[in-house]
């Protein structure tokens, strides 16, 4: 490709609006930068801070994870050759780090050595920089890391919760329930499981309309959160139905967090633009004392007892 070639290409893409929206997307971002070289790091420093970043500085790697423990940034920008520590190490370290595993770390490479920098991406660096750093390639590489990492994280948020409620979705509660099967197997753990289910839900979108049906699922799933433990699972298996999980709990302790969720459910009014909309849900326990042979057996006991409740009259939680 000539000069020319290349004059061309950068002329018929729109320039200015480029640069604009890579601004948007990276200010007020956080970003450390770890570098044992002052000039390196205030050059850095300056441009960023330009786009709006808020630059964090650290010399060296143990400094570097001092800092990443006391707080969280949305980026990490590493120097592979430091004294004492180098940059692999720090970022092994990283990884490690609380919340940190997922952070982007961007390394910046001094020798232009493939070893090193297939070393650094194999142990989970987002991608490098080979010095002399060009600052309007940084700018773009921190801006596709970060907006990489929103979109990294929207898709787990998918796949692990329900978008409608925030509880756990189906797949990841039944999943988490195998925690308890694995507790009670290995160490006699007894756990508890409820089956909720509200009552003449379809009456509810028939007479308010699915969105208010859809906020009464919303409601549910808050009146619930806010009477059951922080260690016990909560999700949504489906439609109008949801799983309340417990473990290191009797069965007569089990059975009055059940009716507690049951009442707590029948007494908090929900409010509509134009007054206030009740509703109840009947429940199904199962306990392990009832003996345990499968998850798979467990759900269905309680999804038994479930049934038996609606059966009973609705608006009741039944053990048998
Ligand atoms: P029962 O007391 O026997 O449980 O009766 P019910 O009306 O609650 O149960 P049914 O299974 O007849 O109806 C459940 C309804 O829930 C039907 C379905 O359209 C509705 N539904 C399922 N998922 C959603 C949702 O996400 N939002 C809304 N608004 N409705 C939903
Ligand atoms: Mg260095
Ligand atoms: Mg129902």
């Amino acid at each position: 490709a000539t000069p020319d070639d290349i004059e061309n290409l950068l002329s018929s893409v729109n320039q200015f609006k480029f640069e604009l929206s890579e601004s948007d997307r990276i200010s007020g971002k956080k970003i450390l930068i770890v570098d044992d070289d002052k000039i390196n790091r205030s050059i850095f420093s300056r441009r960023l801070e330009q786009r709006g970043l808020k630059v964090f500085q650290r010399e060296n790697g143990p400094e570097a994870l001092d800092f990443v423990k006391s707080q969280k940034v949305d980026l990490i920008l590493l120097d592979l050759l430091m004294p004492g520590m180098n940059g692999i190490e720090v970022l092994e370290k990283i990884k490690l780090v609380d919340g940190y595993a997922n952070i982007p770390i961007l390394i910046i490479s001094g020798l232009d050595d493939p070893r090193s920098i297939v070393m650094c991406l194999r142990r989970g660096a987002t991608d490098y920089l080979s010095k002399p750093v060009e600052l309007s390639v940084l700018e773009i590489k921190i801006a596709s890391a970060l907006e990489k990492n929103i979109l990294q994280g929207n898709l787990e948020q998918m796949a692990l919760y329900d978008q409608l409620t925030g509880l756990f979705n189906r797949h990841s509660i039944l999943s988490a329930l195998e925690d308890f099967e694995a507790g009670y197997v290995d160490e006699g753990l007894d756990f508890g499981i409820l089956t909720i289910d509200i009552d003449n839900f379809k009456k509810i979108n028939d007479t308010y309309g699915h969105d208010v049906g859809d906020q009464a699922l919303q409601h549910l799933s808050q009146v619930v959160s806010q009477v059951i433990r922080e260690q016990d699972l909560f999700g949504r298996l489906g439609g109008e139905e949801f799983i309340i999980g417990s473990n290191r709990i009797s069965l007569p302790d089990f059975i009055d967090v059940s009716e507690r969720i049951r009442a707590a459910v029948e007494t908090n009014d929900m409010g509509l633009q134009h007054g206030i909309l009740s509703f109840t849900v009947s429940g199904g326990v199962y306990h392990s004392t009832i003996g345990f042979s499968s998850m798979a057996e467990a759900l269905k006991i309680s999804d038994q007892h479930l049934y038996n409740a609606k059966n009973r009259g609705r608006n009741r939680v039944e053990v048998d």
